[in-house]
């Protein structure tokens, strides 16, 4: 695939920065795609690959899914339009030919895609006071080389992350999905095969949200609250769909561009220079360029950890978020009515 309107670096940096400052609220921004188009290349090659990776085959082999790059893995009842072609001519030996008067089916509507309401366990997380918090999170698996590495690496630091875990990926390896929730870590949606859910309708967003949903609640017993668009991009009828239905759109603070082979460095550099408390910092678990995901993991952790950062879940730090807000709310109404 390749990218119809390259930006200029000047239109990236400004993108960029843009970006950043929406994160602060925790949404990622409409119609900017800081992974940018280079990514949505990579992943679709990524997946075709692991097709053929040694080591990394898929566990569900001939499961309903054996061609990753169809839409049509899973057969959602919901999701299926009606058969009716309403134009169609009358074929021979029917109603016609037997004198009968012939009858248009009704044009009917797409069935809507009812997407469930999440059961993810609430988080209540209240952070000491004056912490700085910080959440990892890795997109696109989760898959047989990378997430193993960086789950241990997670355990070992006694910390938890999350993972924005793509459909297709969690059908092929379902006991890894089952280890990332036992070890502790959060599992957000990240759509049933990468698509730029920006460009996609009602129905089609909805289908990607719920095939992951499905397959995630399969193996992990829960319907995600925390959607991670692919490539960042966010429509207004994005927005629209995940308030509808109670999700969270959760963007990032820091791309360590780790999906463009970054040097361990160039990505600690850039995660010391701009982590700041209540950001997100984005990484991969699943792709073709992430042996230094794996070397950084535990340099970042290091570096932060000196810096005096805990490290939380995204929902997590939703909470933290959502209970300094009461507590800003309530102090302001209490001040108010001192007046
Ligand atoms: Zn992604």
């Amino acid at each position: 695939m390749r990218l119809p309107v390259r930006l200029g670096s000047r239109s990236r940096i400004a993108a960029m920065i843009v970006a950043t400052l929406m994160i602060g609220t925790l949404t990622t921004s409409c119609g900017i795609k800081p992974h940018s188009m280079k990514h949505a290349a990579i992943i679709d090659v990524n997946w075709s690959e692991d097709q053929n990776r040694d080591g990394a085959k898929p566990e569900l082999a001939a499961t309903a899914d054996s061609n990753p790059k169809q839409d049509s893995g899973i057969t959602l009842a919901t999701a299926t339009p009606p058969k009716s072609k309403p134009n169609a001519p009358a074929k021979a030996g029917t109603a016609e030919q037997a004198g009968k008067t012939s009858t248009t089916p009704p044009v009917l509507p797409p069935v809507p895609i009812l997407l469930q309401k999440p059961t993810e366990p609430a988080v209540d997380y209240v952070p000491k006071k004056g912490a700085k918090l910080v959440a990892l999170t890795f997109d696109d698996g989760p898959d047989g080389r990378f997430t193993p590495e960086i789950l241990s690496i997670l355990k070992a630091s006694k910390i938890h992350a999350t993972f924005f875990t793509v459909g297709i990926q969690v059908n092929h390896y379902g006991s890894m999905m089952k280890r990332i929730k036992a070890e502790g870590n959060e599992i957000g949606n990240h759509s049933y095969s990468h698509k730029d859910l920006s460009k996609l309708d009602r129905n089609q967003i909805l289908s990607q949200i719920k095939q992951a949903d499905v397959l995630i609640n399969k193996q992990c017993g829960y319907v995600p609250r925390i959607v991670r668009a692919p490539y960042g991009a966010v429509s207004p009828l994005l927005r629209t769909i995940m308030k509808e239905n109670h999700r969270d759109l959760i963007g990032w603070s820091v791309d360590t561009r780790d999906w463009a082979g970054s040097s361990v460095a160039t990505m600690r550099a850039n995660v010391n220079k701009n982590t700041h408390p209540g950001g997100i910092i984005l990484m991969h678990s699943f792709g073709s360029k992430l042996d230094n995901t794996v070397q950084l993991l535990p340099l970042i952790i290091k570096d932060l950890k000196n810096k005096g950062y805990t490290f939380v879940t995204v929902s997590e730090l939703l909470a933290a978020k959502a209970d300094a807000k009461a507590k800003a709310k309530a102090a302001s109404q209490s001040s108010q009515s001192k007046k």
